[in-house]
């Protein structure tokens, strides 16, 4: 940062300056309430970050809700782009370890690990806690470019965005005092701040970039995963499972938060992703590794999964077909191969399974 950051720390001075006068950078003034928001917000399915927090947009009315809990100031910077005087905030000398969450909605934003003295009398980051968290948004307000940076889940105003920082980003995250809460090492963090319960379940089915792609559209499913399970062969990689003799089946890890989507759901839609009357085959895929197989994750999933079973084969869909899926308590998952994942999502096209429609 060297000899910017003086010419940095002036510009923010008068920055600061010009704001306190009055003139704030309200020409985008934002109303988290307003109708185009109600779009993005409501019955959007869940969205997850990569450390699984939910980035689901909040429904107006829990965003009304939570803004009553602010002070005027904190709702001036928050949801009017306001900027705090320098050298005013709370947060600036905080040296403590910890968490910076969201202000407003709780969703955490940077670690002390990544906080840094610049000078400018603001909190200022080199990396925020997740690159998923904030979103930054090109501002033309006070005659100047800059980058805004909102939260993501709430899009709360946090502060702006600065090419000027330290190693090894290079960047300074400038955010006002005001917009975050921290949270110190070791202390309880509410359910806000904490990242979605999470649930794990297997699924065999054919080709598994199909199945992967599918289980990844589901609301609720945080990440679905491509791999190798059910052999007798550690890290047995493609080319072995397809030579048919490991004992491995294309298997998807589906990582899934339960207060969104049950197992049974999930049980459900995996009978509309794939033929399960097919014995060691789906489609033109043929040999035990394209088999239909359940691995449950623990007993009460091997219970659910074979009661469903049982209650498929004796519906009135499979009354003149077998059902040929297996279950089986979980065995070790082996993840494949980098370019299997996220086959379709890649490079579009799919696999000879059912569309689940
Ligand atoms: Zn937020």
């Amino acid at each position: 940062m060297g000899a910017k950051l003086p010419i940095a720390t002036l510009a923010l001075a008068l920055l600061a300056f010009f704001l306190s006068q009055g003139l704030s950078g309200s020409a985008r003034e934002k109303n988290l309430m307003s109708e185009e928001n109600k779009q993005v917000a409501g019955d959007q399915p869940p969205t997850y970050s990569a450390s699984q927090y939910s980035l689901t947009p909040l429904a107006p009315e829990r965003l009304s809700e939570l803004a009553k809990g602010l002070s005027p100031d904190e709702r001036h910077i928050l949801l009017e782009e306001g900027t705090e005087r320098a050298f005013t905030g709370a947060l600036v000398e905080n040296k403590k370890d910890g968490i910076y969450t969201c202000r407003l909605c709780g969703l955490p934003l940077y670690d002390s690990g990544a906080k840094f003295e610049s000078g400018s009398g603001w909190p200022s980051f080199f990396k925020p806690f997740d690159p998923g968290h904030v979103r930054e948004v090109r501002d033309t307000t006070l005659g100047m470019v800059r980058v805004e940076v909102e939260c993501t889940r709430c899009q709360s105003h946090l502060g702006h965005v600065f090419d000027d920082g330290p190693q090894p980003t290079g960047l300074r995250y400038c955010m006002n005092s005001a917009s975050m809460k921290f949270h110190e090492a070791g202390a309880d963090l509410p359910p806000e701040s904490q990242p979605t319960e999470q649930a794990t379940a297997y699924f065999a089915g054919g080709c598994f970039w199909g199945i992967e792609d599918r289980f990844q559209q589901v609301p609720g499913v945080v990440n679905a995963v491509s791999g190798y399970q059910g052999g007798h062969l550690p890290n047995p990689g493609y080319k072995r499972v397809c030579g048919g003799d490991t004992g491995h089946a294309e298997t998807v890890r589906v990582t899934f938060d339960p207060k969104q989507v049950s197992y049974r759901q999930l049980l459900e839609r995996f009978f509309t992703f794939h033929d399960p009357t097919q014995k060691d085959r789906q489609g033109p895929d043929v040999g035990t590794q394209y088999r239909s197989a359940i691995f449950a994750a623990n007993d009460a999933q091997l219970v659910e999964a074979k009661a469903f079973l049982e209650e498929q084969q004796a519906s009135a869909s499979f009354a003149t077909r077998k059902v040929a899926t297996t279950v089986q308590p979980a065995a070790p998952f082996f993840e494949a191969e980098e370019y299997h994942q996220d086959y379709h999502a890649k490079h579009g096209g799919s696999c000879s399974i059912s569309s689940g429609e």
